[in-house]
């Protein structure tokens, strides 16, 4: 898929750089992208977006230091400048992309209020779908990311094409801080979409078994709302001839023995592709009320096998509560096999409905302080001057 990221503030920027930076490691060039920040230094840390695609908006406003965690800014910054961010995207070109991905942390400011105004924008200037990746907080960070986070997330599922959800507090480990763990975080992060967003391109090992291609991502996410992905890699057994090894001979088997039969590969991929459903997902949820789904395969030519997709599609669309279960494979030249479930449109995920509770009740605690500053000096002594 021929994808146009947009990072949005300084999460948004940091993982889209970094897809940019697998992309040209592994020579697809299907990746372009872009990042757009109120914040200079957070631009300047970038490395792998050029220089001309790092964007700074609200200059007049914050004068280049951001907008801290005040979404309301962000999302007026992102709305004044549109016409600037469009016309650097358009500069970047678009004719042959197949879709736009905004990505960014929901629970800051600039990210969290520009990302659903561009995917608006972005929706009615374009074709091509919009989907918008976003990071929601850890519980830690404070109540007031997880209020940005909900208040950005209620609106994005109204103006992207679909929202996928990365959860930070479930991807850190116990006792580790959300800082600390950033660049874990994003590695994993960028290891799973990347797998999803490289299907239907052609790299040098040509085509898969079974090739899925842009339009049946497209249409796995055409349901809207939030998404997930699981993902599990298992060893390549290698194919090869045995070479003559010292226990050639004695009744010793070679690693290179180990021959995969059809109904092997066909049950490794299954038991894969279960382990990727069945595993963390990027946004742990029940499953079972997703949608549709997309099954993914990626691992050398002599591993993939078209029966082994066919009968995890089965399986899955036993498991969730659509029927629309779209699946393929792809070569790559690697000593693992990757497979990716997307679990589209969710209809059910704790930690989403959480956020909304704790938005909920900060928004009372914010109108009731208000109240309380309101009514402090009503009685108290005449001011100076009206
Ligand atoms: P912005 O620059 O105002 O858009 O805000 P940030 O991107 O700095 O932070 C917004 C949210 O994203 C917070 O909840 C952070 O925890 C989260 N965040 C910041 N940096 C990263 C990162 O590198 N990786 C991940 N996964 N989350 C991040």
């Amino acid at each position: 898929m021929r994808v146009f990221f947009i990072g949005f503030g300084q999460a948004g920027g940091k993982i889209v750089d970094m897809f940019l930076a697998m992309d040209r490691k592994l020579q697809y060039g299907s990746f372009r992208g872009i990042a757009v920040n109120t914040a200079r230094t957070d631009l300047m840390g970038l490395k792998h977006i050029e220089m001309k695609d790092r964007l700074l908006i609200g200059q007049t406003v914050v004068k280049g230091h951001g907008v801290g965690t005040d979404n309301v800014t962000g999302a007026k910054i992102a709305a004044d400048e549109i016409d600037t961010i469009i016309n650097a995207i358009d500069t970047r070109g678009t004719h042959d992309i197949d879709a736009f991905v905004v990505v960014a942390g929901l629970g800051g400011g600039t990210g969290s209020g520009g990302t659903p105004v561009l995917c608006r924008h972005l929706k009615r200037i374009y074709r091509e779908p919009v989907y918008a990746l976003g990071m929601i907080p850890a519980p830690e960070e404070g109540r007031l990311y997880s209020y940005n986070a909900a208040r950005s997330l209620a609106t994005l599922v109204n103006e992207a094409d679909n929202t996928f959800i990365f959860d930070n507090s479930a991807w850190k480990n116990e006792g580790e801080s959300v800082k600390s763990a950033y660049e874990r975080l994003n590695e994993e992060l960028v290891r799973r979409f990347g797998v999803l967003f490289r299907a239907g391109e052609v790299g040098k090992l040509g085509v898969g078994e079974m090739v899925v291609d842009s339009s049946e991502i497209i249409n796995t996410l055409r349901g809207g709302g939030i998404s997930t992905i699981g993902y599990a890699i298992s060893d390549v057994i290698t194919k090869s001839k045995p070479k003559k090894s010292i226990f050639s001979g004695f009744g010793r088997k070679d690693k290179g023995e180990n021959l995969l039969t059809g109904e092997d590969k066909s049950a490794k991929i299954i038991g894969l592709i279960r382990r990727a459903m069945l595993g963390r997902l990027t946004l742990p949820c029940d499953y079972t009320t997703a949608e549709r789904a997309l099954v993914l395969v990626a691992g050398p030519p002599d591993e993939l096998d078209r029966k082994g997709v066919e009968k995890s599609k089965s399986w899955v669309e036993e498991n969730i509560a659509g029927v629309e279960v779209r699946g393929g494979d792809y070569p790559v030249d690697s000593t693992y096999i990757a497979a990716v479930v997307v679990l589209a449109t969710i209809g059910n995920a704790p930690r989403i409905t959480e956020l909304l509770e704790v938005a909920k009740e900060t928004k009372q605690d914010v109108i009731r302080s208000k109240e309380r500053q309101s009514t402090m000096f009503e009685d108290a002594i005449d001011p100076l001057f009206e």
